[in-house]
């Protein structure tokens, strides 16, 4: 993140260190494809922005092998600058994909909201779609896996 290059720099030497440890022990998980994996899904759901804007969301067992999506529902909800979008998701193969695209540009938050099944009560998924490159773990910054 932006705040650790400001540190000093044996302290960011330190934190280097404890950051590749923090890694092995897989507390953040990133998504396989390089997306965010929504806390607390079972199994895993992977938000991911495709290069066209639209969204793919892709589901992973314990061991992060992809799996077919189920019975899960997914809409998300983009709050850009020039108006709110809503995007509805279909199955396509094992995956869901977003029937439309996401606004153009980034820097605006999404709220993915999240059904086990149709009936199931949604769980929301709340951040900023940012897509520039994290300078620590080289991810797109929505899917940063390094500690806050
Ligand atoms: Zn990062």
């Amino acid at each position: 993140m932006k705040t650790r290059v400001t540190s000093i720099l044996v302290t960011t030497v330190l934190l280097a260190g404890l950051c590749a440890a923090g890694a092995a022990d897989k507390k953040h998980l990133g998504g396989p494809k390089g997306g965010r994996l929504l806390e607390k899904t079972e199994p895993k759901a992977e938000f991911y922005l495709e290069k066209d804007h639209t969204v793919t969301v892709t589901f992973y067992d314990a061991t992060l092998k992809p799996i077919a999506v189920g019975a899960q529902a997914v809409t998300v909800i983009a709050d850009a600058k020039g108006g709110k979008a809503t995007l509805e998701f279909e199955k396509k193969g094992d995956v869901l994909v977003s029937k439309t695209k996401l606004p153009e540009g980034d820097g605006y938050n999404v709220v993915v909201q999240f059904k086990q099944t149709s009936a199931a009560k949604p769980q929301n998924f709340r951040f900023k779609l940012e897509t520039n490159a994290c300078a620590t773990c080289k991810r797109a910054e929505y899917a940063c896996i390094c500690d806050e």
